[in-house]
């Protein structure tokens, strides 16, 4: 590189990637082919449009990686491409799920979705988001008692509120959503089910996390979590007679967005690619294995594993306690000191601040790809538990 500044700071960041044991649920490491596709001369064309429909002339390559692109992601997740139809130009989850929106939902209509502190994104209807602004929130949230969905209450809710689109697939929610039992909810108020997987795609890709496709309208994901990408997003719409993924089409490109990031596109069919490898399906087993290993060590040190555990690559830990141990803030600060990354989390119910919760949010999916084993997550889970302690 000529650039010494710049390729200090990534010979810094690469060397601190390396020392730190990574349990941020939704970083990953990506193979050097999904770098080498980022970092390629895709990067240098503009393509304003969809494949055979573009704005600029000097597509006949771009358009075969487009279409490449699209036909894994719907192999990857095992769809007929008569059925659903995708979209792989969102340039990040927030866009992708703005895009969704922006598709089927008038302005100032009602989006329900999960409240951020029981672990809903921002981009479901947050007050400090786009969506909470252009859009009505009606929030949801887990029980009380058993720190998961309660179906039967949402129902209530969507019965009452009457939301357009009813959203599910959250940021900090250890457990597997019964989709069959979302969908009835969004049924209740004639609203579309959208399923944001951004969290769990690529567990659903290894077939250890039900599939939301048999019962969603329209799928969101990033691909940069558990799916093992680059930065990026894909949407997945059905094919009906309600034209969805036309609508979703014209939302993300004018609606929304300006040219597609090719050289990221094609980073997306790499991982897809490799998310289609006999590999991948015992990794995300792996993760799933790890994750559950390391909350269940935890709790036997005595650490409150909010739900009681987990189905999925992260667990959520009530470092708090109601006073008995410490805040999320300095159980993460704690944790960094000793070169273990996590990131405080509220719990469901915080009576803490988000800046200082009450927990923290562990995942196993990036240190699995390094090669974790239940071994290690028991190891973690042991240096943790000191760490939290003194
Ligand atoms: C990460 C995430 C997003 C947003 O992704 P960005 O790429 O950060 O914009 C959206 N929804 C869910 C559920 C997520 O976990």
């Amino acid at each position: 590189m000529q650039d010494k500044q710049i390729e200090k700071l990534i010979k810094e960041e690469k060397e601190r990637q390396k020392k730190v044991i990574n349990l941020i649920a939704s970083e990953n490491y990506v193979s050097q082919d999904v770098l080498d596709a980022l970092g390629s001369e895709l990067n240098n064309k503009y393509a304003e449009g969809y494949s055979a429909l573009r704005y600029y002339g000097g597509n006949e390559v771009v358009d075969k990686v487009e279409n490449l692109c699209k036909e894994r992601a719907l192999k990857a997740f095992h769809l007929d491409p008569k059925k659903w139809a995708v979209n792989v130009q969102p340039l990040s989850g927030s866009p992708a799920n703005l895009a969704v929106y922006l598709a089927l939902v008038p302005l100032g209509e009602k989006i329900m979705g999960m409240s951020l502190p029981h672990g809903g994104h921002l981009t479901h209807g947050q007050k400090v988001s786009m969506t909470g602004k252009c859009w009505q929130p009606v929030s949801y949230g887990v029980a009380e008692d058993t720190e998961t969905l309660d179906y039967r209450a949402l129902k209530e809710l969507a019965k009452k509120e009457m939301p357009k689109i009813v959203v599910c697939g959250y940021t900090a929610y250890p457990r597997v959503v019964d989709f069959k039992k979302m969908r009835a909810v969004a049924d209740v108020a004639k609203a579309y089910l959208m399923v944001d997987m951004s969290h769990f795609a690529g567990l659903v890709a290894g077939e250890v996390y039900p599939s939301p496709f048999e019962y969603a309208d329209v799928v969101t994901s990033t691909t940069h979590k558990t799916l093992r990408g680059p930065r990026a997003a894909i949407i997945f719409s059905k094919i009906d007679d309600r034209d969805l993924p036309k609508k979703i089409d014209k939302a993300v490109f004018p609606g929304l967005q300006g040219g597609p990031h090719l050289n990221q596109i094609a980073g997306v069919a790499v991982a897809l690619g490799e998310a289609m490898k006999p590999a991948f399906k015992k990794y995300a087993k792996q993760v799933v294995l790890n994750t559950q290993a390391l909350a269940d060590e935890l709790s036997k040190l005595g650490w409150r594993i909010v739900s009681g555990g987990t189905d999925s690559h992260l667990c959520l830990v009530d470092t708090w306690m109601n006073g008995a141990g410490i805040g999320g803030k300095e159980a993460s600060d704690r944790l960094e000191k000793n070169g273990i990354i996590v990131n405080k989390n509220t719990i469901p119910f915080d009576a803490r601040t988000p800046v200082d919760p009450s927990g923290i949010r562990i995942g196993m999916a990036a240190e699995t790809t390094r090669g974790a084993k239940e071994k290690q997550a028991r190891d973690i889970a042991r240096n943790i538990d000191s760490i939290l302690r003194k």
